[in-house]
């Protein structure tokens, strides 16, 4: 069960499996805390959302104060709903959104300490990961084209490739995202994801004429079969759009939200 932390008016999720370590800092962060109002209320940590710039600085300011993170250490994605994942270092600090270099990220990973990986959502998938004997992070926004694209794995396979991890070493977090509850498509999404695999066929559901499917649990099977173990991969069942005082939803808000981010760094 995932602790829900409060720091004054700012909320934030961690997760059981990922507690406990000293070198790991990690959490989800909610939409309370912020000075965002209406839709993007209150804590609101997308540039490009339609909110006012200076509200979603002066948001970064208190989410950088209240979780002890200097803003000049943070690495954030810049997603494309693709399956690639990236190594980060030092001299990526500060690039993303700026450099033309750095488009199409959906997936940061690293073994150097001081740099919180940072990804945004509201509905897509977070996925983290740790791997507890290599000090080694990862951080991976996985929407329904992410999913399908098995970012899940691309990112276990590029940490054992890159930094040498054992997948049987690591541990995931599977955050608030939209659950088989939530996440409905239409018959040619579902189609692509039944070729894709077709044993997903048992993690669907058909309600009328749409399709439910289980993308926690599909997330899930894909970290299995590139090498976790099953025990070690934590599905926080907490599902955005069933929890919109809470969290921004794409969905539930008709395109008209907010972002929150994960983050995941080793101290
Ligand atoms: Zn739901």
């Amino acid at each position: 069960m995932h602790t829900l932390n409060r720091t004054q008016d700012f909320e934030y999720i961690t997760f059981p499996s990922l507690q406990g370590y000293g070198g790991l800092f990690h959490c989800f962060t909610t939409r309370k805390g912020g000075v965002s109002s209406e839709e993007f209320a209150s804590m609101n940590l997308g540039m490009g959302t339609g909110d006012d710039v200076e509200n979603v600085e002066k948001n970064y300011e208190i989410m950088s104060k209240r979780l002890g993170i200097r803003l000049k250490d943070i690495v954030e994605t810049d997603q494309t709903h693709t399956n690639n994942v990236r190594y980060v270092t030092d001299k990526d600090k500060g690039r993303a959104m700026k450099d033309p270099d750095y488009n199409d990220v959906d997936g940061l990973y690293t073994d150097i300490r001081n740099i919180a990986l940072m990804t945004f959502h509201a509905d897509c998938t977070p996925l983290f990961f740790y791997d507890t004997v290599k000090n080694a992070i990862g951080m991976a926004h996985a929407g329904w084209r992410g999913t399908l694209q098995n970012i899940a794995g691309k990112m276990i396979d590029a940490m054992v490739k890159d930094l040498g991890c054992n997948p049987k070493d690591m541990k995931a977090v599977i955050g608030p995202s939209l659950g088989q509850c939530c996440f409905e498509v239409d018959e040619d999404v579902a189609a692509m994801f039944l070729s894709y695999d077709s044993s997903y066929s048992e993690l669907m559901v058909k309600k009328g004429e749409k399709f439910h499917f289980d993308l926690w649990e599909i997330n899930k099977r894909l970290m299995v079969k590139h090498g976790m173990d099953e025990n070690s991969i934590e599905v926080s069942g907490l599902c955005t759009k069933c929890n919109r005082e809470l969290f921004f939803s794409h969905r539930g808000q008709k395109g008209k939200r907010g972002l929150m981010c994960g983050i995941i760094m080793l101290k």
